[in-house]
């Protein structure tokens, strides 16, 4: 789902996009005149790799966050929670494809791993 940014208006907008087994939604608004704001749900069921034993497993997602996509360069020092849009197009297939990365690049363990490490702890 792409929108054109300039087409976005102040009052907000739903939005939703079902990925296989995730659902994307929430909804966007104009906040200025470069910037949009986005408050987005990820639910449903996200396929992860164990960081210890390399399985695949399943775990639920339930994740809120908010971005603000912007159609100007971004500074450095800016917020992480901006994604540049110089094209002018809010591209909602790539924020959700860059928050789905950002949680599988952190750090899991599948339940059997994660039922060890207590035990370790217990110890
Ligand atoms: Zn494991």
């Amino acid at each position: 789902m792409q929108i054109s940014l300039k087409k976005i208006h102040e009052s907000a907008k739903p939005f939703k996009i079902e990925e296989e087994s995730v659902e994307f939604y929430g909804n966007f608004r104009r906040t200025g005149k470069h910037t949009v704001a986005i408050d987005g749900r990820l639910k449903g069921e996200l396929e992860l790799f164990c960081d210890r034993c390399g399985e695949s497993f399943r775990r639920d997602l339930d994740e809120s966050f908010s971005i603000e996509a912007v159609d100007r360069p971004v500074k450095v020092e800016e917020s992480l929670d901006m994604i540049e849009c110089l094209d002018g197009i809010v591209d909602f297939d790539s924020i959700y494809k860059s928050e789905i990365a950002a949680i599988e690049s952190e750090y899991h363990l599948c339940p059997k791993c994660e039922e060890e490490d207590d035990f370790e702890i217990e110890i």
